[in-house]
């Protein structure tokens, strides 16, 4: 048997990495037996494969395959990035990406407006999941740099990696580009804000090929659903998460909402009321802070939000 990374996912076949060679393969059909709560393999899984005959100069989208295989076992995951789906059955764990070392987190200073009610979540889901959150902040040509700060400092003081870039200056690139190598990572972010400018600018033709995968996902179906890894000549992978910008929060519970907000987490102690929400209790710690500005109030207005189920801003 060999090991490999599952690096492409569509229709029950997946693309599997074994150094520099790919197989094509299916799952060994005892996987496939008892319950089904979840997706049983993804993109990002450490699999065990049985190499089948050798394919004769065959390419499935640009990757040269040397073989067919069939998956017999599945690693334990370090991490998965999941959305939980209700079906009729019970709730469905959809796999979106497995074992992802950082979540990218891409948004503009300016061209379109920052949402910071949606940077808020993805920030939670990174907490949630326990995945690395990186903050890029494009477009700083846009602005002077003290409106970028002003606006973006407040990730830094909570502990958060922020980088500021820019695709028409270069700005920053270089140093994205060195935090991905041999590394799983994850771009999330709103349209418009650069992501396809900043992965051409990591890679020639990264942007158009990431961007591809994306649009077949959205249109499909679930089962349809075409997810991939796309590797870096530097070592590593970058993934993009089409529909995760609606990815909602409801296999997060409000009351351990607190504890995905870092400046938070360390003063809830200190509450009048051990179950206190934050929202209107006597001796609450957390909207002390928020008066003494010890915490920002754009990030306990999203806590708010969050916590009461509201669109974000
Ligand atoms: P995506 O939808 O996030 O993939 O964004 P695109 O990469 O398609 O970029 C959207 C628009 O923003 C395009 O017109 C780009 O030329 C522009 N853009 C991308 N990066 C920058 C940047 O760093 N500065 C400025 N001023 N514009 C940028
Ligand atoms: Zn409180």
């Amino acid at each position: 048997m060999m090991r490999g990374l599952i690096i492409r996912a569509k229709s029950g076949f997946y693309t599997v990495k074994a150094d520099e060679d790919y197989y094509l393969c299916h799952l060994r059909g005892r996987l496939k037996r008892g319950p089904r709560l979840g997706d049983i393999a993804a993109i990002g899984d450490w699999v065990k494969f049985t190499p089948l005959e050798e394919a004769s100069a065959h390419t499935m989208n640009d990757f040269p395959l040397k073989g067919k295989g069939i998956i017999e076992e599945i690693e334990e995951r370090q991490r998965v990035l999941s959305r939980l789906a209700p079906t009729p059955k019970g709730e469905y764990q959809q796999i979106i990406i497995a074992n992802p070392d950082q979540m990218v987190l891409v948004f503009a200073c300016s061209q379109p407006t920052p949402r910071f009610g949606m940077i808020d979540r993805f920030l939670v889901i990174a907490e949630k999941h326990n995945i690395a959150p990186l903050l890029v902040v494009n477009k700083v040509d846009l602005l002077p740099h003290p409106e970028v700060d002003e606006q973006f400092s407040v990730y830094r003081t909570i502990g958060y990696t922020v980088f500021y870039t820019s695709t028409k200056t270069g700005q920053g690139i270089d140093q994205l580009k060195s935090t991905l190598i041999n590394k799983i990572s994850v771009f999330v972010g709103p349209s418009g804000v650069g992501k396809s400018s900043l992965l051409n600018a990591i890679q020639p033709d990264l942007g158009q090929a990431v961007c591809e995968i994306s649009h077949a996902t959205q249109k499909g179906k679930h089962t349809t659903v075409e997810r991939q890894l796309f590797p870096l000549s530097a070592g590593g992978f970058v993934a993009d998460t089409p529909g995760l910008k609606a990815l909602a929060l409801w296999d997060i519970q409000p009351e351990e909402l607190d504890g995905y907000f870092p400046e938070m987490r360390t003063l809830v102690a200190d509450c009048a009321y051990k179950n206190c929400s934050h929202i209107d209790e006597a001796g609450c710690a957390i909207r002390a802070a928020v008066e003494s500005g010890e915490i920002h109030p754009r990030r306990y207005q999203s806590y708010l939000r969050l916590r009461l189920d509201e669109e974000d801003q």
